[in-house]
């Protein structure tokens, strides 16, 4: 059986860690200390495989509150940084935790993913876990790993509080779910779409991002992703874009697919947003 979670070391001490439910974290090594990027479900020991990783003392940070991000931060003994405004997001999945593995679960059966729990998972357990409460970070904090200094930046779109995290060192971007083939805008807590694409275009001009470290792909985007994204969201046209309904609630939004070429792998981005009668309030 293949392992539950996996790392690959993209550039020397960047980690970009899948774990078998289909979502990554990401580790940042510096001289005096790590940062975890994200914790993912905590279905498994992500603690633990971590120490093969590295000894170093962890900092925790969360790109925003959906539970893929966040379930493993009950591991961990100190508290994660993230965005104030993720503080509900965090709690509403927290609450909806049993939907969420249910929907897994169908998922799973019905072959369209791999198991997402480990043989020893016991979900009575994790339903029971709390995590650390979160320290408050913010768009420009600057987190010193020894000979490495990285900064947060916001990316408000997916969810208002989203953050990525910049290493110039390498210009490595963990993007979180914030620049990914397929981008979820459709929810209450996400930021309009035109309020990413103005952040996307200072992020170009104040970053030389080289590569893009993202939730739910295994390997690097090149910088180009970010224009995609851009593209994406400018050419969305709810007169001609298909419905989409969400697959645990039921709602509906809108789904534009934006062709792509130059980008190994991916032929399109899946942009989902709110109905036009509820841009301004979107269902919950
Ligand atoms: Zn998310």
């Amino acid at each position: 059986m293949a392992a539950y979670y996996t790392a690959a070391e993209i550039t020397p001490g960047i980690y970009h860690i899948y774990e078998n439910s289909n979502v990554c974290c990401t580790l940042i090594t510096g001289a005096n200390a790590a940062l975890l990027i994200d914790t993912g479900y905590g279905f498994s020991d992500l603690a633990g495989f971590l120490q093969r990783l590295t000894t170093l003392p962890l900092v925790i940070l969360n790109t925003h509150g959906h539970l893929d991000h966040t379930g493993g931060n009950f591991q961990f003994a100190s508290p994660a940084w993230m965005h104030p405004a993720e503080q509900d997001v965090y709690d509403l999945y927290q609450q909806d935790k049993a939907s969420m593995l249910s929907f897994l679960q169908k998922r799973f059966l019905a072959g369209k993913i791999s198991n997402p729990f480990p043989a020893h998972f016991e979900e009575d357990a994790y339903f029971t876990y709390k995590a650390v409460p979160f320290l408050p970070a913010c768009d420009g904090q600057q987190i010193d790993l020894g000979d490495r200094m990285v900064q947060i930046i916001a990316l408000p779109g997916h969810s208002k509080g989203s953050l990525a995290v910049f290493d110039d060192q390498s210009g490595t971007l963990v993007s979180g779910d914030s620049i990914d083939r397929s981008l979820w805008m459709m929810f209450a807590h996400s930021a309009p779409p035109e309020t990413l694409c103005a952040a996307l275009y200072q992020l170009k001009k104040r970053f030389p991002v080289g590569r893009i470290l993202a939730s739910h792909a295994k390997t690097p985007y090149p910088p180009q992703m970010i224009d995609a994204v851009i593209n994406a969201i400018r050419h969305r046209n709810p007169d001609t874009d298909s419905i989409f309904i969400h697959p645990r609630h039921g709602y509906q939004a809108l789904h534009h697919k934006e062709p792509i070429t130059g980008i190994a792998g991916v032929s399109q981005i899946h942009l989902v947003y709110p109905l036009p009668h509820e841009e301004n309030t979107p269902v919950p």
